[in-house]
């Protein structure tokens, strides 16, 4: 077993150049589950160094190379998938099935993803035959900076990583000191499957330390972001100095349209959905956009999945919610309930406090309210929370109107029969992605928001495309192909 405070550098567990003892902190007891150290400028350097110093070789494998290494891990990955659900699990409170099912295979979907638009990808490509000695080569940026947050990490790990490494990319990634426990189990089979020393290099810490010092290095190209959209505009500006690329994936306000017509278990779908990671997901359905004439039902059904929707620790099995976080994303929650009661939208289910029963771990009730405005703190802000905001609306126009008002436009949702009706939408709603009568996206499908969301593509080609550069070739001898 590696020690947790050590980083992985040029292909070497090393401890940090200045101790900073960081404890990582079970949400669902409150008790330290491992302690491991925050990084420091000097370390994110070395890293760096190490990554600028593998970037040559690296970025000239052949393709069919890179692959073969990214096969091997994935093979690694998928004989682990109980270990990294257990890490996922105790770091960062996501239920134990629920880590197993979706958590910790969310990072081999993407991976397998990944490898199949990999193979249909030409790296040297002519222009057309107008130009018959002009060639369009995708070359890799360079070494890449990766910061990913704690909700999802594994899926927002494997999103960056992999297109990263197969792109021909060297890389340092500062995965979030909430969640860091995932990341060095990763670590650990990127050594087992012997990737060249600094092609991947993790070194912890926080966003103020390594992730500004990765934001700003001279020697880093590109900044792939997931995270709070805070701190996705702090790492634009840092990252403006350099002129880097950075690539952003923030936070959502998903608008989830229901019509009077929508099939029998649309309200319900929407409910678990939003619940589902307590809430914690940037395309979470957090605002229920209901057609007046099922408006009330709606609302009643919410009310009963909301009081049936069991809360409980991470390590129990069962279909229940854990809990959030921390304590800082819990005071939170709790300050956007309170400003919901506030400002006057009706609490059907959930509220303040932790749940009945409950006196330890960062739980919250799961929470609808309904009846409310647009415009209310609740409808604007991402929550992050299991707390479902419910919007009665008259007409289409006045949904798309509403679905639309929001500074975020990450992922909407429909759920109508009437397929004229929704493809009319899916073309209206201001977001990267829409998905309707809940069916989730194919796969290799692209991941990422127009606004406030962020302006990513993660996953499939356009995944990769991010960490490539398009070169213009002129006087290319055809005959040397
Ligand atoms: P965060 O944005 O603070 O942290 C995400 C990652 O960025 C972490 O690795 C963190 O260390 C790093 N970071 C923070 N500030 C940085 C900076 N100035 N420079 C470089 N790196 C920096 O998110 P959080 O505090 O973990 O959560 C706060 C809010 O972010 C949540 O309430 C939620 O709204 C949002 N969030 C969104 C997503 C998403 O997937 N869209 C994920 C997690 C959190």
């Amino acid at each position: 077993m590696i020690e947790k405070r050590d980083f992985y550098i040029n292909g070497a567990w090393v401890p940090p150049l200045v101790a900073n003892d960081c404890p990582v902190i079970d949400p669902s007891t409150e008790e330290v589950c491992a302690v491991i150290s925050l990084g420091s400028a000097a370390d994110a350097d070395a890293a760096v160094a190490a990554a600028k110093a593998a970037f040559p070789a690296w970025a000239s494998t052949p393709p069919a190379e890179r692959l073969a290494l990214v096969e091997r891990f994935l093979a690694i990955y998928e004989s682990r998938l109980d270990d990294m659900a257990r890490a996922i699990s105790l770091e960062m409170g996501a239920p134990i099935d629920m880590a197993r099912a979706s958590q910790a295979t969310s990072g081999n979907w993407h991976i397998r993803n990944f490898i199949t638009a990999f193979k249909s990808m030409e790296f040297i490509r002519p222009l057309g035959p107008h130009a018959p000695n002009d060639r369009i080569a995708l070359e890799p940026i360079g070494v890449v900076g990766l910061i990913t947050p704690w909700n999802w990490p594994m899926n927002q790990v494997s999103l960056k990583v992999t297109p990263a490494l197969l792109a021909g990319c060297t890389m340092v990634l500062k995965p979030s000191e909430e969640s860091p426990l995932s990341s060095l189990l990763w670590a650990e089979m990127m050594h087992e499957a012997g990737f060249p020393p600094g092609v991947f290099n993790l070194v912890n810490g926080d966003g103020a330390g390594v992730g500004a010092r990765l934001s700003r290095h001279p020697d880093v190209e590109m900044i792939s972001f997931t995270g709070s959209t805070r701190a996705g505009k702090a790492i634009s500006l840092a990252a403006a100095e350099t002129l880097k690329r950075v690539t952003l994936e923030l936070g959502g306000k998903g608008a989830n349209l229901i019509f009077a017509d929508a099939d029998d278990k649309a309200v319900e779908r929407g409910v678990r959905h939003m619940f589902n990671n307590s809430g914690q997901s940037c395309n979470a359905p957090s605002r229920m956009l209901v057609e007046r004439p099922v408006y009330d039902r709606a609302v009643e059904i919410a009310r009963s999945v909301a009081e049936s929707t069991r809360v409980g620790p991470a390590s129990e099995p069962g279909k229940h919610i854990g809990p959030v976080v921390n304590k800082r994303q819990w005071d939170q929650i709790q300050g956007y309930i309170a400003k919901g009661i506030e400002e006057g939208a009706r609490l059907v289910a959930g509220g303040l406090g932790l749940p009945d029963g409950m006196n330890k771990g960062f739980y919250v009730r799961p929470t609808v309210f309904a009846d409310v405005k647009p415009g209310m703190t609740i409808e604007r802000e991402e929550i992050f929370g299991p707390v479902l905001a419910m919007i009665p609306f008259d007409t289409e126009a006045e949904a798309v109107a509403i679905a639309n008002d929001t500074p975020y436009g990450l992922t909407n949702y429909v759920q109508s029969q009437d397929g004229a009706r929704r493809n009319r939408l899916a073309r209206q709603l201001r977001s990267g992605m829409v998905e309707m009568n809940g069916q989730s996206r194919g796969a290799g499908s692209p991941f990422g928001g127009v606004k406030m969301s962020g302006r990513a593509r993660e996953g499939g080609h356009w995944g990769i495309e991010e960490f490539l550069e398009v070169k213009a070739i002129s006087g290319w001898d055809s005959t040397r192909d």
